[in-house]
């Protein structure tokens, strides 16, 4: 590919790391999703950090040399939602590696408004990861879990960030589920309590049992599973929370009276990560080093072997893999 023109407010980035999503897997695998959603030809990754090479001329923000990742969500910056404190749900976003050529290559270009300017503390190959764990950021402090019991459905990268994070905020009983056992051993690194895999134990019978019958504060959906979505509503105790990131395959079914309204609880869905306050709580996470996210990101491969990265994401053998180039 050419290496990208630089317009009046953009940045031209020569890309050090970037780590694979479960969303590069559907398009590498062209699921139907994929086919539905993504136009080609087209570069994708969106998780990523470079440097600044060159800068158009109107740009303020960064410099030559600046080493930098981005939020993903190429937010337009004046919608309704955008100019009301919500530019996560900005009505004309545009997806990073999905609708504007992504991370996977030599240089990218972005507009200068989405860049994050990285903390020279966090080394590259955790700054490439700041994207997902915004998401786990934003899904775990969607309240306060300082004390609480959670129960965390689904082990991949973003559920177990979110374990460290829980951990390191407070929470005083963390259950971590997924019927991977490889993604179970990382969650205990993390600072899972207890680690329960669907296939061979009852996630709710768990719960339950470890909060004196009660029920657990906070549940954390990353799974994308309607059945753990029901294990995780049928595990929480009345007035507690549920924040959701999970997607889902299919329409869900829940028991909205059962489950939810006569037990009063709040759920809250979670998208991509509040810009840019979210960055700053994920810099700090990670450059404190109140959250190590060394045990999840557990392959590295030259961008070269990137067959072997989505190889790897598939079989589920892995926590985050990154690509150096
Ligand atoms: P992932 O696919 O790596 O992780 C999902 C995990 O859930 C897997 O480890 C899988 O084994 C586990 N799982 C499957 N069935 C389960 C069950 N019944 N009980 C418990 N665990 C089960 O995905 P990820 O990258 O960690 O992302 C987590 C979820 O968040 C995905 O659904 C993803 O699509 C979604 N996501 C949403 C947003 C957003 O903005 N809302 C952003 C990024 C990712
Ligand atoms: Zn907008």
């Amino acid at each position: 590919m050419p290496v990208p023109k630089v317009g009046q407010r953009d940045v031209l980035i020569k890309v050090r790391i970037a780590s694979i999503c479960g969303t590069d897997v559907h398009i590498y695998d062209w699921t139907r999703w994929a086919q539905y959603r993504f136009t080609p030809p087209r570069i994708i990754g969106h998780e990523f950090v470079g440097i600044v090479a060159k800068v158009g001329p109107e740009v303020s923000r960064v410099k030559t040399g600046d080493r930098v990742s981005a939020e993903s969500h190429l937010i337009c910056g004046s919608c309704y939602q955008c100019e009301n404190g919500y530019p996560e749900v900005c009505r004309n976003f545009k997806l990073l590696g999905v609708d504007h050529d992504g991370a996977f290559g030599e240089y990218l270009v972005l507009p200068e408004h989405v860049l994050w300017k990285n903390d020279e503390k966090i080394p590259d190959e955790w700054a490439t990861i700041q994207e997902p764990f915004g998401n786990a950021v934003d899904t775990v402090l969607a309240e306060d879990v300082s004390a609480k019991t959670v129960l965390i459905l689904g082990a991949g990268p973003i559920g177990l960030f979110a374990t460290g994070i829980a951990r390191t905020c407070g929470a005083s009983l963390i259950i971590v589920s997924d019927p991977n056992d490889y993604r179970l051993a990382i969650g205990k690194k993390m600072g899972a309590h207890i680690a329960v895999n669907p296939r061979r134990q009852d996630i709710t019978q768990i719960a339950i049992e470890a909060t004196e019958n009660n029920g657990v504060d906070v549940v954390l959906e990353f799974s994308g599973n309607n059945q753990a979505l029901n294990q995780g509503l049928k595990a929480i105790t009345p007035g507690g929370r549920i924040s959701i990131l999970g997607v889902y395959e299919k329409r869900v079914s829940i028991d909205l009276n059962k489950d939810v309204i006569f037990k009063k609880i709040r759920i809250y869905g979670i998208t991509g990560r509040k810009v840019f306050s979210t960055w700053y709580k994920t810099a700090r996470f990670l450059s404190s080093g109140l959250v190590d996210p060394g045990p999840i990101i557990t392959h590295q491969f030259p961008l070269k072997d990137y067959e072997k990265g989505m190889k790897l994401m598939k079989d589920g053998k892995c926590g985050k893999v990154i690509l150096k180039a």
